[in-house]
């Protein structure tokens, strides 16, 4: 299980991500790109996940 909270990235921005890391990365990325106007690689999201959890 993944969890990314737009909040930790600098947004202003309650959108919480949660599930197996496939799906937080797809839905991660989605939500920026709409809401936010910024299009993350795959690899930037994939990074987020990995310095959380500390992997
Ligand atoms: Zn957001």
């Amino acid at each position: 299980m993944a969890k990314l909270k737009c909040m930790d990235y600098g947004f202003e921005c309650d959108f919480i991500v949660e599930g197996e890391i496939e799906q937080v990365i797809e839905d991660f990325r989605k939500h920026t790109d709409e809401e936010h106007g910024i299009d993350y690689s795959k690899e930037a999201i994939m990074q987020f996940l990995l310095r959380k959890q500390g992997l």
